[in-house]
C-alpha cells in the first residue's frame, strides 16, 4: 500500500480539502508555498509516464479538480494564479510512487523552476 493509499484509507491523517469517487486532495505536509496541495487519484497509478490509455478520464479529472479547488481557494483568477507540478522518477524529484499533482500558490513562482 502506498503512503497516499493509507491517507485515502484514513490510516494516516491528512488535512483533506476535497474528495470524490476518483481522487482526494490534501495539504502537503512540507509545504513549498503558502498553498501547497496534492491532488491524488484513488487508483494507485505509480507515476504519470506509466499511466495507460484506460487512465485518460481520471487524468483529465485531476486537472479539472485542480481548477475547481483553485476556484474554491480564490486563486483561479489570472491576476492571482497557481502552478501545477508532476514529478516523474528520480531526476524528476519523485519521492512517493503514487501519481500526484502538486498545486502551489500564494507566492510568485520562478521560471525556470528548480
Ligand atoms: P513528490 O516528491 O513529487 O513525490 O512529492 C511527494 C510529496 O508528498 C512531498 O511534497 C511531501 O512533502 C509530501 N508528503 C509526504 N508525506 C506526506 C504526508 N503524510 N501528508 C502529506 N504530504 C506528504
Amino acid at each position: 500500500m502506498t503512503l497516499f493509499e493509507k491517507i485515502i484509507a484514513r490510516e494516516i491523517p491528512a488535512d483533506i480539502v476535497h474528495e470524490d469517487a476518483r481522487c482526494i486532495v490534501f495539504r502537503d505536509i512540507n509545504p513549498q508555498a503558502p498553498i501547497h496541495l496534492l491532488i491524488v487519484p484513488k487508483k494507485p497509478i505509480p507515476r504519470v509516464g506509466e499511466a495507460s490509455p484506460d487512465d485518460e478520464a481520471v487524468l483529465g479529472h485531476l486537472l479539472l479538480v485542480a481548477g475547481r479547488v483553485a476556484e474554491d481557494l480564490r486563486i483561479r483568477s489570472i491576476d492571482k494564479g497557481f502552478r501545477l507540478v508532476i514529478n516523474h522518477g528520480a531526476a524528476g524529484g519523485e519521492a512517493v510512487p503514487h501519481l500526484h499533482i502538486h498545486l502551489l500558490a500564494g507566492r510568485p513562482m520562478q521560471w525556470p523552476p528548480g
